[in-house]
């Protein structure tokens, strides 16, 4: 059994720890994403809703999605960093873990990419990975 990976928020309010396994991961450069973290893409480690422990209040911000599903980001109040997202819709049961805010985030490699037709020419993907213009269906 390897270690399970901790993380947590730039201040420290937030930590969570998930498994060393993940369900997968992936980089998605959607608009949404894009304004949420500031930069060009989110990656995120993608977990089943129960493996992920959070210790610390989070808050949350709704929106709907292109595809209309419902999309709930958690965010650590004091900082802001964002840490996880969730649609109950969209992913049913997963939690994704955004995956800048793992302190040893080394073992995360996206396994496709997402909204690939909305990525700036400054954030770059690795071109060996399967790429959806938009978001696959089915
Ligand atoms: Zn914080
Ligand atoms: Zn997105």
């Amino acid at each position: 059994m390897s270690q399970p990976l901790t993380g947590g928020c730039q201040c420290g309010s937030v930590r969570y720890e998930v498994p060393a396994e993940m369900a997968t991961a992936a980089k998605c450069h959607c608009r949404e994403c894009q304004k949420a973290t500031g930069t060009g893409a989110l990656t995120a480690a993608v977990y089943p809703e129960g493996d992920v422990k959070v210790m610390g209040e989070t808050k949350t911000y709704k929106y709907t999605a292109d595809s209309g599903n419902e999309v709930t980001h958690q965010f650590c109040p004091n900082c802001g960093s964002r840490l996880f997202l969730k649609s109950p819709s969209g992913l049913p049961g997963l939690t994704l873990v955004l995956a800048g805010s793992l302190d040893d985030s080394s073992t995360v490699k996206p396994q496709f990419v997402v909204f690939a037709s909305r990525r700036p020419a400054w954030d770059n993907d690795d071109p060996s990975v399967p790429h959806h213009a938009g978001m696959p269906t089915g």
